[in-house]
């Protein structure tokens, strides 16, 4: 049988079918091969003669890279690139291309699902007629929607998704965000101090990263007058756990939505897992069908672009391209 025209090897994930990628693959007459290994040896031994790699855990590290010498690109599932060896790629001249934007609509619904599920205490109040107790004062207090205040610490694609969303509801949208200078009439933008003292509703959309670690500490929640509800979509290590913890022991906030935590999951001695005001999902904020197709679809179309000479969607490793392995046009 003739040899396709390129081989692509994906060499883990835990989708279940690549359907989407041999369809994308196949508009180029790419052979796909899903591998499912992590371990360097099998890296090596079975990804030798691919023209790009796909990958989701697999370290990917220069020794591994460095014996692969026709790859021309490796696209990640999703945004984080840190299996990869990023150096090691420029270096070789191997093209990494990333899908930073696939679960938008996803990220920004959850976070408003759970806002509103805080407000109205319907997973408390589920719980209740659950075990046969009807009775709507064992929510109290429950306060209006409509004039309250969000603050975003954020504001990017998730965070001014989640405005548009709420603002529907008649909630006043802040923002904290040092690197951005407009966001359009519905957002105010404001600094961290405001946001803290001034918002009803507090939810966290920057990225995790050495500056924004912690960045919710003891020292914030002491300055959340208002009892804000807390939610954080982004990631566990932006707020720090024991203080949120201390915080709504002491009733500094009136609650908390979290998608993410400091440890996933959570261990069963975890207190927060006892409290009433707080809600949880096993951060799946990004899922649903439709983004899980769109990013296998997005994946694959990285690497396709690079194989037939094009920019990929979004290319992580920018510097590379004036040593790539690939032919870019330059249009
Ligand atoms: P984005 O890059 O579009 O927006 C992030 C925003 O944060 C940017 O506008 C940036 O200027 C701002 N920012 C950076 N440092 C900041 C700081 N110190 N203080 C305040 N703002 C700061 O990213 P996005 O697509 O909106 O995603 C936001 C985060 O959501 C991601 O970093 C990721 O951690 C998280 N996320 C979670 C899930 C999930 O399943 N729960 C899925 C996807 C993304």
């Amino acid at each position: 049988m003739e040899r396709s025209r390129y081989q692509v090897m994906i060499t883990d994930c835990d989708h279940g079918s690549i359907e989407e990628e041999k369809e994308e693959l196949g508009r180029i007459g790419a052979e796909v091969i899903l591998a499912q290994i992590r371990e360097e040896e099998d890296l090596i031994r079975v990804c030798k003669e691919a023209d790009g790699l796909i990958n989701q855990y697999a370290i990917l590290n220069r020794n591994v890279l460095s014996h692969l010498p026709k790859c021309k690109v490796i696209a990640r599932y999703g945004v984080g690139v840190d299996s990869i060896d990023l150096r090691a790629a420029t270096d070789l001249g191997i093209i990494v291309a990333n899908v930073p934007d696939y679960c938008i609509d996803e990220v920004a619904t959850h976070t408003v699902a759970m806002l509103l599920t805080l407000i109205r205490k319907t997973a408390f109040f589920d719980r209740k007629v659950k075990s046969s107790q009807w009775d709507f004062r064992q929510g109290a207090p429950i306060h209006r929607i409509q004039g309250k205040s969000l603050g975003l610490i954020g504001c990017g694609k998730i965070g001014f998704e989640v405005a548009k969303r709420i603002s529907t509801f008649g909630v006043k949208v802040m923002a904290f965000d040092p690197y951005i200078h407009s966001t359009g009439e519905k957002i105010e933008l404001t600094d961290l101090e405001t946001i803290l003292r001034k918002s009803d509703f507090i939810s966290i959309h920057c990225p995790l990263n050495e500056s924004t670690r912690h960045l919710i500490s003891e020292k914030e929640f002491k300055k959340m007058e208002r009892k804000p509800f807390l939610l954080n979509t982004s990631r566990g290590p932006i707020v720090n756990e024991k203080a949120l913890i201390q915080a709504l022991e002491e009733g500094r906030i009136s609650g908390a939505g979290l998608d993410v935590l400091e440890t996933e999951p959570p261990g069963p001695e975890n207190p927060m897992l006892k409290m009433e005001n707080v809600i949880f999902s096993p951060h799946v904020g990004f899922y649903s069908e439709e983004s899980i197709s769109e990013l296998k679809r997005r994946t694959a179309k990285n690497v396709s672009d690079v194989l037939m000479g094009r920019r990929p969607g979004s290319m992580v490793n920018q510097e590379v391209i004036s040593k790539t392995r690939a032919t870019i046009s330059m249009d």
